[in-house]
């Protein structure tokens, strides 16, 4: 059985995006509070294309519970917030969960994604 004081390779906390949270790489922010935290997408797919992520290591929405719910909202609220700070009339959010859904990177976070028009379905 694994130790259950070890940190598991994929751990939220050895991600990319823990790393930023924690100062150890930088970012271009938008956005900050005391729950989550907003920056550019390092390869942005559209003018603008922020991520918005949570304080909280979360894997994605499947690890999420019925007391991540606030936090969740707050995440939404702030895609919201974000897009309407950078000036985009419409916009999509997208949260990939899971490897057959594109996500590369296990911290949860919402894609902010707009100024271009988007094509439907997405790929
Ligand atoms: P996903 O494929 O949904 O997991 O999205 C991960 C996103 O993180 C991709 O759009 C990457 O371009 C982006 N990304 C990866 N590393 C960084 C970084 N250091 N700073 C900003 N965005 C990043």
């Amino acid at each position: 059985m694994a130790d259950p004081s070890s940190t598991p390779e994929n751990a939220p906390a050895d991600t990319i995006f823990g790393r930023i949270l924690r100062g150890e790489i930088p970012c271009d922010p938008v956005h900050s509070d005391e729950l989550c935290l907003a920056f550019r997408d390092v390869n942005p797919q559209a003018p603008v294309h922020v991520l918005v992520i949570p304080r909280k290591p979360l894997v994605n929405l499947a690890e999420a519970t019925g007391a991540d719910a606030p936090l969740l909202g707050h995440l939404l609220l702030v895609a919201a917030k974000v897009a309407s700070a950078e000036g985009l009339g419409g916009w999509r959010t997208v949260i990939n969960s899971g490897v057959e859904a594109g996500q590369t990177v296990f911290h949860l976070h919402v894609h902010v994604i707009g100024g271009r028009p988007l094509a439907w379905p997405p790929g």
